[in-house]
C-alpha cells in the first residue's frame, strides 16, 4: 500500500545538536592512516552520539513530515544533485550510532524525522515511514493491543535504521529485527524506486537489512507486529559460569516471551555473577493498562546507575539493587509495550567530559565461558569505567549479507563511560581491538553501528562476507554516490 500524506517540508542546514567535541578541538582521531576530516570555517558540522564524529557536511536536510510520493521526488532529486556534484549522500535518523554510520563527508545528510504509522490490526502488520522512531510506533500500537515484535531495548531509534542496522532486542526467541521485516520501498543510487522483499529483490532486500544505508533510501515499510501482553518476571542469580545453560533452558520454555541476564561489574570480582531475568505471560490478560513509559524506578535506577562512576562500593551497591531490592520492588505484573518503551535519555550522563560509548559481542553459547575470561582479562586492566552488560539472545540471520548471527549467539551489550580526552580515546582504541580479537578468536562477531576502533583486518576476520558485500554495493552504486564514514573507513579499499 502506498503512503500519500502532506507536503514535503525540508529544511536545508538544520544541523542536529550535538556539541562539537573534543575531536574538533584538538588532535583528531586517526584511524590506521582514514583521519577524520577537519571543518574548515562557515562549513555546516555534523555529529552523532559519540560527539566524536564531527565532520562537514555540504547539506544537511531534515524531513519532519511525511510527503508520501513527493518524498521520493526529493530523494531523487537530492541523489542526483550529490552525484552530480562528485559529492556522497547518506540519510540518517536519530544519530545514535556513534561512528559517522549516518554522515557522508563534505556530502548530502538527510535526517528522517517523521512519524507516520498505519496499523493492519487484523494482519498484526503496521506500514511506517522509513523515519518512524519506536516511541511512535508503540504509541500507535498499544491502544490495539499490538507490540513492536523486535526493537532495541529503547524506543528513540528510526525503523529503516533499526532495519539498515538490523538491530536486536530481548523478546524471545527472534533473530534481529530484519526477519520481522516484510517488505519496503526504496530508491536506489540510480533513482530507481523499488519494492524490496522476501519474493521481490530479494538480493537487494538482503544487502540492504545491516547495510548500513549503503544501499539505497528507505522511504517506507511494511513490518510485523506481535500482541501485547501482560508480563510477570522472574529473576535468578547464579554463578556466571552457569548463565549459558540456563539461558538456553529459559529459550527452550516456550511461556517464556522475554529475556536477558546481567552480570556484576564491580573491579575485584568482574563477571563473576550474572543474572537471568525471563517474563512470562501473566494469568491475568484483562484490559491492558496504556505504555507507561520511564517510571520511577528506571529514574532511581537510572540515579545508581550514574553514581557507579569511578566508586567501586556503588558498583556493589547497584548489583544489590539489581539483585535484591529489585526483585522486590519492580517485580510485579508489567507489559511488553512498557517494558520497551523507555527513551535514552533516562540514563544521560549530561557530563560534558564524559560519552557513553557501546561496545557489542555476539559468542556462541559453548563459547560463554571463554567470553568470560577474555573479558575479566581485558576490561578491568583498561582504563575505562565500566557501568553495564546487558545480555541478550540472536536466533540465526541466514537472510542479511553482513549477518553477526549465523547461528544462534548471546549478545553481550557493553556500556562504557569515556573520558573525553586523547588518552581515554586511545585507551578506548586499544581495548577495543584487543576484545574483537579475543571474540573472533572463539568464533564470535562484533556489532557494527559503534566506535570504528576495530582495522579492516578485524572487520574483515569477523565479518568474511564484507568483500562480496562491497561488490554488490559497487555493481548497484558505481559512482559510489551512497557513502558515509562507515564505507570509508572500512570498505573503500575492498
Ligand atoms: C543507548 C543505545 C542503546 C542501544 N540499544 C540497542 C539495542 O538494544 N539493540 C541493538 O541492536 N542496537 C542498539 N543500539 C544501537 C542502535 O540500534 C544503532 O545505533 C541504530 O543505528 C540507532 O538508530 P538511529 O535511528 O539512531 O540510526 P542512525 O544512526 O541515524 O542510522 C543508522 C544507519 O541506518 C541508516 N539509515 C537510517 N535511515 C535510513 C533510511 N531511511 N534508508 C537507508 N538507510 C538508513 C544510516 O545511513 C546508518 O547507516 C543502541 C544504541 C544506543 C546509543
Amino acid at each position: 500500500m502506498a503512503i500519500t500524506r502532506r507536503a514535503v517540508l525540508l529544511g536545508t542546514g538544520a544541523v542536529l545538536g550535538y556539541g562539537v567535541a573534543w575531536a574538533t578541538r584538538s588532535k583528531l582521531p586517526v584511524y590506521d592512516g582514514v583521519a577524520l576530516i577537519e571543518p574548515q570555517a562557515g562549513e555546516d558540522v555534523l555529529n552523532d552520539a559519540s560527539t566524536l564524529s564531527a565532520t562537514p557536511v555540504q547539506k544537511h536536510i531534515v524531513i519532519r513530515e511525511d510527503p508520501g510520493e513527493a518524498l521520493v521526488s526529493a530523494i531523487r532529486a537530492e541523489i542526483r544533485e550529490a552525484r552530480e556534484g562528485g559529492r556522497p549522500f547518506n540519510i540518517g535518523a536519530a544519530r545514535h550510532s556513534m561512528g559517522g554510520q549516518a554522515i557522508p563527508a563534505r556530502g548530502h545528510a538527510v535526517t528522517f524525522d517523521n512519524g507516520f504509522v498505519e496499523v493492519d490490526s487484523g494482519a498484526e502488520v503496521y506500514r511506517c515511514h522509513a523515519g518512524a522512531r519506536w516511541s511512535q510506533v508503540i504509541a500507535e500500537l498499544d491502544p490495539k493491543g499490538l507490540s513492536p515484535k523486535v526493537m532495541q531495548s529503547n524506543n528513540d531509534f528510526g525503523v529503516a535504521a533499526t532495519y539498515s542496522v538490523n538491530a536486536h532486542g530481548w523478546p524471545v526467541p527472534f533473530g534481529p529485527m530484519g526477519s520481522t521485516v516484510r517488505s519496503l520501498r526504496m530508491v536506489l543510487p540510480d533513482g530507481e524506486l523499488v519494492t524490496a522483499s522476501r519474493e521481490e529483490n530479494p538480493e537487494i532486500f538482503g544487502l540492504a537489512m545491516g547495510g548500513y544505508g549503503l544501499i539505497g533510501a528507505i522511504v517506507d515499510m511494511e513490518v510485523e507486529a506481535a500482541a501485547n501482553r501482560r508480563l510477570v518476571p522472574t529473576f535468578d542469580r547464579m554463578p556466571a559460569e552457569e548463565y549459558a545453560p540456563a539461558f538456553q533452558k529459559a529459550l527452550d520454555d516456550p511461556n517464556v516471551t522475554m529475556a536477558y541476564g546481567r552480570l556484576n561489574v564491580e573491579r575485584a570480582a568482574f563477571f563473576e555473577e550474572a543474572l537471568l531475568i525471563t517474563y512470562r505471560e501473566s494469568a491475568n490478560q484483562a484490559e491492558l493498562p496504556p505504555a507507561a513509559g520511564s517510571g520511577w524506578v528506571s529514574h532511581v535506577a537510572s540515579y545508581v546507575y550514574r553514581a557507579q562512576l569511578g566508586n567501586e562500593p556503588m558498583k556493589r551497591l547497584r548489583w544489590w539493587q539489581e539483585t535484591t531490592l529489585g526483585p522486590m520492588v519492580a517485580g510485579g505484573e508489567t507489559t511488553r509495550n512498557s517494558l520497551i518503551n523507555e527513551p535514552v535519555v533516562t540514563l544521560d550522563d549530561r557530563n560534558p567530559n564524559r560519552v557513553d560509548i557501546l561496545h557489542e559481542y555476539f559468542v556462541g553459547f559453548d563459547r560463554f565461558g571463554d567470553f568470560l575470561a577474555a573479558c575479566r582479562a581485558i576490561i578491568p586492566a583498561s582504563y575505562q569505567e565500566f557501568l553495564n552488560v546487558t545480555l541478550r539472545y540472536v536466533g540465526t540471520d541466514a537472510e542479511s549479507v553482513l549477518t553477526y548471527a549465523p547461528v544462534p549467539r548471546i549478545a553481550a551489550v557493553m556500556s562504557f563511560s569515556q573520558e573525553l580526552t586523547e588518552r581515554g580515546e586511545a585507551d578506548m582504541a586499544r581495548m577495543t581491538r584487543e576484545l574483537v580479537e579475543a571474540v573472533v578468536a572463539i568464533g564470535g562477531t562484533y556489532y557494527l553501528p559503534y566506535r570504528p576502533h576495530p582495522t579492516q583486518d578485524q572487520l574483515l576476520a569477523a565479518y568474511p562476507q564484507a568483500p562480496g558485500f562491497a561488490t554488490a554495493k559497487r555493481a548497484l552504486d558505481p559512482d559510489l554516490t551512497f557513502r558515509n564514514l562507515f564505507w570509508d573507513r572500512y570498505f573503500r579499499t575492498l
